[in-house]
Order: C-alpha cells, then sequence, then structure tokens
C-alpha cells in the first residue's frame, strides 16, 4: 500500500508537472547595472546640471505644447514601472526632424519630433521612451565615465574626488555628459540591456513590447550616413535580432492583451504630421550663432609631450603624446586628445580617428569626397583649401586635405578664430575609409603639426 501510495503520489507529481509545464515561465530579465562610481543622487544633480546646458542649445517644444503634455504623460506612466533605484525622470521633446531620443544621467529624457512623427504606433513611441529610461536604470553613462575615470586615476584619488562638488571635478577628469558627449553613445550590449530591461518596462505598462523591436528594426532599413535615423544609431548602435531577443524576453513574460493606441495618441499624431521641425543642420547654423564656445586653456595644457604611448584598436594601432587621452574604446570611434582640449561638444584639439562606408563601390578618390560632404553636412563652417593629395601611411594609400573652420574657442577680442582641419583618409581592405581629422586653431596648427604627423607615421592598420 505505502508503495502503491508513492506511486500515485508520484504520478500526481508528474501530471502536476506536465500541466504546469507550458506555463513555467523563464525568469524575466534582471537589471544589474555595472560597477559605477557614481552615487544616485550625484546620477540626479548630474542631470540636472547636464540638462540645464543641453536646453540652452537645443529648441524645445514649451512645456504648455500637447505634445510634449502628452508625452509627459506617456512618459511618466512607463517610468512608473521602471524596476530598481528609482529617479525622477523628466520628458521633453526637441523641435527636430531626425529620428532620435537620449536620457541622461539620473533621469532627464529627450526625444525628437520626428521620432513621434516616424512612429507608426503608440507602443513604437512608447518603446523608445521605455528604451532611454531604462538607459538611466542601467546607470549606462555613468558606469561608462567610471570605467574611463578609473583608467585615468586610482581609485583612491577618485574617491576623494566624487566627495566633493562633482561639477570641477568631472571637468577635471574630462568627463562631461552633454549633448554628443562619448558617454552618451552606447555600447552594443548596453543596447541590448535597454531593450530588455524596456520590454519589461513595456509589458507592465501594457503596451506590446515587440513595437519596440519593430521600430528599431524600420529604421535600421533606412539607416545609412545621410539617413533621417544615422545619429539614433550612433548613439544606439543596433545590437543585431533585436526582434529576436525582444520576443525571447516576452516569452518569459504570460501572455497578455495589450492596448490600442489611444485617442491622444491620434490627435497628437495628426497634430505633429502638420509641424516642421529643424533639421540638424539648421539646429548646429543656430548654436554656432548663439556661439558654442570653449574657453582658450593655457598652452601647457594642450602642447603634446614628447613621450608617446600605444593605443590598440580592433582595427588600427597608434601612438600618441603621453599627456594626450583616448576617448572612446577598442571598437569604437575614438577621440585622442588633450583634456583642456574638448567639452562636451566640440573638439578645439585633438584628433577624431573613425571610420566611413562609402554609398556603393567608391574608388579612394569617391569615397573621400563622400566622406568629405558628410563632414561637411554636419558642420556648414568646413572649407576644403588647396587640392587633395595622395599619401601613403605605412604602405595603406590615402588621401590628404587641408580644410578650414572656425574653432570653438573664441579668439581674444571674443570674436571667431580660424581653425584648421587636416583630413586624411585611408582606403582599407573592404573598400571603408579608416579617417582622421586632425584639429587645432590656426594659430597654433604650426606647433601642432610635428605630433599630427608623428601619430600617423605610427599609424598600423590591422
Ligand atoms: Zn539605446
Amino acid at each position: 500500500m505505502r508503495r502503491h501510495s508513492f506511486f500515485v503520489r508520484g504520478m500526481a507529481l508528474a501530471m502536476m508537472f506536465s500541466m504546469v509545464a507550458p506555463q513555467l515561465l523563464e525568469a524575466r530579465y534582471k537589471p544589474k547595472p555595472a560597477w559605477n562610481l557614481f552615487s544616485r543622487d550625484q546620477e540626479v544633480q548630474i542631470g540636472k546640471e547636464t540638462s540645464a546646458e543641453v536646453e540652452k542649445k537645443l529648441p524645445l517644444l514649451n512645456d504648455s505644447d500637447p505634445v510634449t503634455r502628452y508625452v509627459q504623460k506617456l512618459g511618466a506612466q512607463l517610468a512608473s514601472h521602471a524596476p530598481g533605484q528609482q529617479y525622477p525622470y523628466t520628458f521633453k521633446v526637441i523641435n527636430q526632424k531626425e529620428i532620435n531620443a537620449f536620457a541622461l544621467p539620473g533621469g532627464p529624457v529627450y526625444v525628437n519630433l520626428g521620432t513621434i512623427q516616424a512612429a507608426d504606433n503608440e507602443a513604437q513611441l512608447a518603446g523608445v521612451l521605455s528604451h532611454e529610461i531604462s538607459h538611466v536604470v542601467m546607470r549606462h553613462a555613468t558606469a561608462a565615465a567610471s570605467k574611463q575615470a578609473l583608467a585615468q586615476a586610482p581609485l583612491a584619488i577618485l574617491g576623494g574626488l566624487m566627495g566633493r562638488g562633482i561639477g570641477a571635478q568631472l571637468a577635471q577628469l574630462g568627463i562631461s555628459f552633454g549633448v554628443g558627449s562619448y558617454f552618451l553613445r552606447n555600447t552594443r550590449k548596453a543596447e541590448s540591456e535597454a531593450d530588455l530591461v524596456g520590454t519589461g518596462i513595456l509589458y507592465d505598462s501594457g503596451y506590446d513590447p515587440r513595437q519596440m523591436a519593430v521600430f528599431f528594426d524600420k529604421l535600421g532599413k533606412e539607416s545609412g550616413s545621410g539617413s533621417r535615423a544615422a545619429e539614433f544609431f550612433s548613439d544606439h548602435p543596433n545590437p543585431g535580432n533585436r526582434a529576436a531577443s525582444v520576443s525571447k524576453e516576452v516569452a518569459t513574460l504570460s501572455a497578455k492583451k495589450y492596448q490600442a493606441d489611444s485617442a491622444e495618441f491620434r490627435s497628437i499624431k495628426s497634430t505633429v504630421a502638420g509641424m516642421k521641425p529643424l533639421s540638424a543642420q539648421e539646429i548646429a547654423a543656430l548654436q554656432k550663432q548663439a556661439g558654442g564656445t570653449m574657453t582658450a586653456a593655457p598652452s601647457s595644457e594642450i602642447t603634446p609631450s614628447s613621450t608617446y604611448k600605444a593605443m590598440e584598436h580592433d582595427v588600427f594601432r597608434i601612438t600618441y603624446p603621453e599627456n594626450w587621452q583616448v576617448f572612446g574604446d577598442n571598437s569604437s570611434s575614438v577621440t585622442i586628445a588633450p583634456k583642456a582640449g574638448v567639452s562636451e561638444n566640440a573638439l578645439a584639439y585633438g584628433v577624431i580617428i573613425n571610420a566611413y562606408q562609402p554609398e556603393g563601390r567608391a574608388s579612394l578618390d569617391d569615397a573621400t569626397h563622400q566622406l568629405l560632404k558628410v563632414l561637411q553636412q554636419a558642420d556648414s563652417n568646413m572649407k576644403a583649401v588647396g587640392h587633395d593629395e595622395d599619401i601613403r601611411v605605412n604602405g595603406v594609400p590615402g588621401k590628404s586635405i587641408d580644410l578650414l573652420n572656425v574653432s570653438p574657442i573664441r579668439a581674444q577680442d571674443g570674436g571667431t578664430q580660424r581653425e584648421r582641419d587636416w583630413l586624411v583618409a585611408l582606403g582599407r581592405q573592404d573598400g571603408s575609409l579608416l579617417y582622421l581629422v586632425f584639429v587645432s586653431t590656426e594659430k597654433d596648427f604650426d606647433q601642432m603639426r610635428p605630433a599630427f604627423e608623428r601619430m600617423l607615421r605610427s599609424l598600423h592598420l590591422k
């Protein structure tokens, strides 16, 4: 009997399992932010300070605008489902045509009007906002900055720095979080994490998480250097297989009926369809007029030291003056510059190293001119002077072009001063270009040139 009852109980258990098994869900993704030097309160403070700076430069819709009011309501609803540490989220709409969105540490979230125009349904817009909220939850920007800071100073020193007022200390470390800041550009890993956390937020708020992936994939299909989503993918690089990984995460959650578009969303969609937001180029022109400027640093802080050290990047190796810094990592575009030569949105001294994929099959010459056009679109003051020249760097054929520009550093009389840019584009095996833009004020260019040339001579493509 005893045996029998065991057997029966075993059967019952087995049956119970087989009934439950189809609904036994894998655990949903648990957000675990990476190691971070900053406290939550410091992040909130950084977010406040940076948003004040950012908002001076970007054309925002009014807080009383119906579009802003709608986004704030939707954002607040989503943020109320944000997991982990809580932040004071704010939501604002930038009157910009290109599709983009970004979040500052500690809660400020910005979305371009173009993103709302491009969203096919409310879940897609909610998807973008949830993805941005997730970057805040995961503390991606401050974690990246922490990593950079640690590479620059021993923890003991940093600990002391971080305890005091934070703004000046961050500046000392060359860290800022404004528009165009390196730390707001996410890694593919950060992107996957933001998609996973965003999936949970959408699900808990009643929106279909798969629409977030649908929207990103739709943008991805049109992404290219000139596309309206180019900036989005520069800040939020495609981690690949978005739809599949979101679907997999959705499968860990029980089935649910998602909500349809609200009447408010439909009304806002027809409002934004009639609006004419500014292009990035128009905004850049406005910023130039307003004078996006840096203060001149003493030359001792700029002058390249004569000792060089090496950087091993995934696609190249270069040596650079020991007293300059690398902003970026082994797989991203990098800026190598003296700390005092960079600000959140401008480079006054140093070099940018990046890759460019030309349209179609282009000769080195064509590819270089396509690249030049793209650079000039982004910076309308950039003008080529003289002719481009053929050049070889350690056996690799390339083109060299001298450019004139306007320096972000004001002249002593408060007027503008000229900048000299030296563009070197090298052909890679796969038809893309690796290019370098060396930057200095015109008056200091001759003094910087030997360092620029030495860096270029040390460059080896992999
Ligand atoms: Zn992202």
